[in-house]
């Protein structure tokens, strides 16, 4: 069965430029709740935690100095389906290749500072919501 919840991440760049208000909207207009959010700076050691499945990748220093270069939002989205529809939502992860309309076209800068993170599956979403938010930082809204 498909989980209702992901993780996403506004990346510092999108925050930077201005682009959270703007996110936030496409997130809502897609159905999404959300359930839990943040505003914070990763630390280079919690940005190679959470990262930590890509370590072998070439870019994944880069992709560690750049997530913890500034504020980021974190959030926990609820819609039936969540990681299949968000990552809809937001796109391709090179912008370039992104749908029109989506979050990545319109907000993304290039293939690593590419606006949003989306979790990729049911158990990712559940290992990265756990690094954010306690249980206490969770809201389930009627
Ligand atoms: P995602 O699931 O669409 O976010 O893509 P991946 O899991 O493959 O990669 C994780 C993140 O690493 C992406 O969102 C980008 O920020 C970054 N990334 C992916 N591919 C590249 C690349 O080829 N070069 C660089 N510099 N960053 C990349």
């Amino acid at each position: 069965m498909n989980g209702n919840r992901t993780l996403t991440m506004i990346k510092p760049t999108a925050v930077k430029n201005g682009h959270t208000g703007a996110i936030l909207a496409k997130i809502y207009e897609a159905g999404f709740r959300i359930i839990a959010m943040k505003y914070l700076k990763l630390s280079e050691e919690q940005a190679k935690a959470f990262y930590a499945v890509h370590k072998e990748r070439p870019f994944y220093n880069d992709l560690v100095d750049f997530m913890s270069s500034g504020p980021i939002v974190a959030a926990i989205l609820e819609k039936n389906n969540a990681v299949e529809e968000y990552r809809r939502v937001i796109g391709a992860t090179d912008p370039a290749n992104a749908e029109e309309g989506t979050v990545r076209k319109l907000y993304g800068t290039n293939i690593q500072e590419n606006a949003v993170h989306g979790s990729d599956s049911d158990d990712n979403a559940i290992i990265e919501s756990d690094f954010f938010f306690s249980k206490l930082e969770r809201f389930d809204l009627i």
